[in-house]
């Protein structure tokens, strides 16, 4: 029996969960999402477990919290 791993939340591409609103990425339209992703937003949700994470924004990026999956970091305008 093999099972399925689930990605490391830095590869949000393959993850389940849509880092901006936090809803599963298989439902509904998330285009919004991700363009504000790739513009000026940081993520607010974990993309593996859907967890709020802990979001700080400074001059040159930004750092987001997730209590079970760790930091993931990005700089503004990382699309
Ligand atoms: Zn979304
Ligand atoms: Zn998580």
């Amino acid at each position: 029996m093999s099972a399925v791993v689930e990605p490391p939340a830095a590869d949000a591409g393959a993850a389940p969960f849509c880092a901006w609103c936090g809803g599963a990425r298989a439902e509904g339209d998330h285009a919004a999402c991700e363009r504000r992703l790739a513009t000026v937003d940081p993520p607010r949700h974990c993309p593996v477990c859907a967890r709020r994470m802990v979001v700080q924004v400074d001059p040159v990026g930004w750092t987001a919290r997730c209590s079970r999956h760790g930091e993931s970091a990005g700089t503004n305008g990382f699309a």
